[in-house]
């Protein structure tokens, strides 16, 4: 086994409102070029805070199709609501896996209690890709709270790693994915020691969300850097240098052909076409305002 190599260590591009309670900070596929695949987007909410407020801030009813949304709370709480009659809250530590697939439409706010006291906010979205053959699948909706989350305890007191999906140390994740994903949140302590193994053409990434690490006894990373890794070589160590929070991404790449036509994420043009005709039709459901 080989040491992964750093390719790139990425800073926080410039943000920009997702409606208005979601500042975030685009790194792929807007702020960098990179090959992140199945992961088609990582929208990152750096922690902010937000006033108290009555009324949620958050972003109204909008479609998707072709993929799924997984969003991660640090910080806050945010409220869901779908056309297929999903709905959940998101509290720090929890994960929400939506699968939008044929199409649905949903809202995300802030939950009101949250809203009401205000405070910090932190977040990540990721949308991760389906393969052709399930972009038309049933949608689909995981709630994995942080309390039941799978995980592996570190030793030395050095923290423990949360499962969201994939396997470490043969802990499995709760989340069912259609393809190879390894989603965890690392939480370290100072001094903790964590290794990590993944194919060498698996495209892998680690978002720093608090504190600071070391890579490979090497290069140095604090809040706020994604560090993308090379498609060579497998094996990845780091090392706390300050309580952590690190959330890594890893994923077998979805070899097809991408078109992206605003929340539609399809493998043709005539495929946006009909997503387009469908959600004017009126054929991803229903949600109340
Ligand atoms: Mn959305």
């Amino acid at each position: 086994m080989e040491t992964k190599q750093i390719a790139n260590i990425l800073k926080a591009p410039a943000p920009h409102m997702v409606g208005d309670g979601f500042r975030v900070h685009n790194f792929f596929p807007g702020g960098y070029e990179i090959d992140m695949s199945p992961f088609f987007l990582m929208d990152y909410g750096s922690k902010i805070e937000f006033s108290a407020r009555k009324e949620p801030r958050g972003v109204g009813i909008h479609p998707h199709r072709g993929f799924e949304t997984v969003t991660i709370a640090y910080h806050g709480a945010v409220a869901h609501h779908d056309s297929s009659g999903h709905s959940g809250v998101i509290y720090p530590g929890d994960v929400q896996w939506m699968t939008a697939a044929s199409g649905i439409l949903h809202k995300e706010y802030h939950e009101e209690n949250y809203s009401l006291a205000g405070g910090p906010f932190q977040m990540v979205q990721l949308w991760v890709n389906l393969p052709a053959k399930f972009k038309m699948n049933k949608p689909k909706y995981q709630a994995i709270q942080q309390s039941k989350m799978a995980h592996y305890h570190l030793s030395d007191d050095g923290g423990k790693i949360e499962i969201i999906a994939g396997s470490y140390h043969g802990i499995k994740g709760n989340a069912s994915t259609f393809t190879p994903i390894e989603l965890y949140n690392a939480r370290l302590n100072k001094g903790g020691k964590a290794e990590f193994s993944f194919q060498a053409n698996f495209n892998t990434g680690f978002m720093v969300i608090e504190g600071s690490i070391q890579v490979d006894n090497n290069e140095i990373v604090s809040a706020d850097n994604f560090i993308y890794f090379k498609n060579e070589g497998e094996e990845i160590k780091i090392e706390a240098l300050e309580n952590s929070v690190v959330l890594i991404l890893s994923g077998e790449p979805i070899d097809e052909p991408i078109v992206q036509y605003g929340p539609f994420l399809m493998n043709t043009e005539a495929e946006i076409t009909q997503a387009i005709s469908d959600y004017n039709q009126g054929r991803f459901g229903y949600l109340e305002e």
